[in-house]
């Protein structure tokens, strides 16, 4: 089987790019923001130590995203692709047999702006529930340009075995797991994964 999935990196969304997500999921319905109890339970639990552990320290970090639906993960992705390059990997994945994943990317519809991610549907911790974003509130208001707070999360994410990805520009992301989902499970693995989350 050809390795559809090169996309297998460990970033998720640059940190220059999180603000518009952030605007972005600030638009989303209740029912798709964040919410703790849909994460996988030990993320969460591990989560909730960090979080408060970063409240003592004087630094509040407030979750904004975690369950992440593929076909938002797959807007996330068509950002910055051209639609030849969005179709080819439709048909890919089809020929492949992922023909949800597929879908997801098609679902998404056309997007523009910025390069926000090389992970496809599926290929997101977010879609496993072991991720999260948070942003630092600084003075009642969402920071996205000092660091401060968000070293000091990553700091507290690691010491407390969770993976940060702030050493590599996605500072506000957080997971359960080191590695590439790709690297872990296949591509037909994954696709059937997400059909049983989230086909309705
Ligand atoms: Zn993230």
């Amino acid at each position: 089987m050809s390795e559809i999935p090169e996309e297998n990196e460990l970033l998720d969304v640059p940190f220059g790019v999180a603000r518009e997500i952030f605007e972005e999921v600030q638009t989303l319905k209740s029912a798709q923001r964040f919410s703790l109890s849909e994460l996988d339970p030990e993320f969460a639990d591990k989560l909730e130590v960090v979080l408060t552990e970063c409240q003592k320290q004087g630094y509040n970090m407030v979750p904004y995203d975690g369950i992440r639906h593929p076909v938002t993960q797959g807007g996330y992705w068509r950002r910055s692709r051209s639609s030849a390059v969005v179709q080819k990997k439709i048909s890919d994945l089809q020929a492949a047999g992922a023909g949800y994943l597929a879908s997801a990317i098609d679902d998404a519809g056309p997007k523009n702006g910025k390069w926000a991610t090389n992970a496809i549907p599926g290929y997101s911790w977010h879609q496993w529930g072991e991720a999260v974003d948070c942003y630092w509130e600084k003075n009642g208001t969402a920071e996205w340009n000092d660091l401060e707070g968000y070293r000091v999360y990553a700091a507290i994410a690691e010491e407390n075995g969770l993976i940060s990805l702030g050493s590599i520009g996605d500072w506000v992301h957080v997971q359960k797991r080191s590695g590439s989902i790709g690297s872990i499970y296949s591509l037909s693995e994954i696709n059937a994964e997400m059909e049983k989350r989230f086909a309705t």
